[in-house]
């Protein structure tokens, strides 16, 4: 017991024996443990389907695990949505909304008011500046993502959950959004939970992935250094890597 205590104090989040299952199918997780250390980059993969966005929905508390535990900061409690930074799968940027009143969101929950200079350096920050004013319908694919990535950051969170961020990106835009993650990750010294179907950015990314599927996790390590760059997915070690993954991930399907 002891040792499983220590873990949960030196964990920014951790999962212990985690079950769960919608009411009358088979369990998407059975026995699961994960955890990420503070300012470390975590991705998770696995086919569509194998619950990464249920895993998301576990640790917020917006759905209650069936058995175990899960911990964040060295506390376990159901109410933990506002713990977290979440951003969900789809943007859900409120159209009616300018981009400032979007991204100033979770403030305004909390009755705060903000530092307006200092959020105009947010959006520059963002790539969103003279933005403020417009409507999300008015942005593009990559802008609309990152300023819903940016009321995630308002959020002034620690633990920041991101589910397929960059998802429905082009190629171009997506490796540009890469390079830019990377920086701001080492500057804000975050801690990330990064779900994706895109096993190269998983890699690029991360310190650790985890791979879901059949109701059960696996975990690498992605031994690359820091900082990382985009020609870094053409070493060896990068490419190897690559390859057992998607093996793995087509032999789970
Ligand atoms: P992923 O994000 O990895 O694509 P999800 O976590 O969205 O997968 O879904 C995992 C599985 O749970 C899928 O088979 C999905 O159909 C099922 N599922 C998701 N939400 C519900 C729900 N509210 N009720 C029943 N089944 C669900
Ligand atoms: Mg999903």
């Amino acid at each position: 017991m002891r040792g499983a205590i220590g873990l949960f104090s030196s964990s920014m989040l951790a999962i212990n024996e985690l079950t769960y299952a919608f009411q009358g199918t088979a369990p998407i997780f059975e026995n699961i443990n994960l955890r990420v250390a503070p300012g470390e980059f975590v991705s998770v993969i696995g086919p569509s389907g194998s619950g990464k966005s249920t895993l998301f929905k576990l640790i917020t508390g917006l759905l209650a695990p069936d058995k175990g535990e899960i911990g964040i900061n060295g506390e376990i409690s159901g109410e933990r949505l506002g713990k977290v930074g979440y951003m969900p799968q789809k943007d859900l940027l409120l159209p009616w909304r300018t981009v400032l009143d979007n991204v100033m969101l979770p403030l305004e929950v909390e009755g705060k008011k903000g530092n307006l200079a200092e959020i105009h350096e947010w959006f520059s920050r963002f790539g969103l500046k003279g933005y403020e004013n417009a409507f999300p319908d008015e942005l593009s694919g990559g802008m609309r993502q990152r300023a819903a990535f940016l009321r995630t950051i308002m959020t002034g969170k620690e633990l920041l959950l991101l589910d397929e961020p960059f998802g429905a990106l082009d190629a171009m835009t997506k490796r540009n959004m890469h390079t830019w993650l990377l920086g701001l990750w080492e500057d804000l010294q975050k801690t990330v939970l990064f779900i994706t179907h895109d096993l190269e950015e998983a890699i690029l990314l991360s310190d650790r992935i985890y791979l879901l599927g059949d109701a059960h996790v696996r975990e690498w390590k992605v031994n690359l250094p820091r900082p990382r760059n985009s020609d870094q997915i053409y070493q060896p070690e990068f490419i190897e890597l690559r390859k057992e993954l998607e093996r793995l991930i087509h032999h789970e399907n």
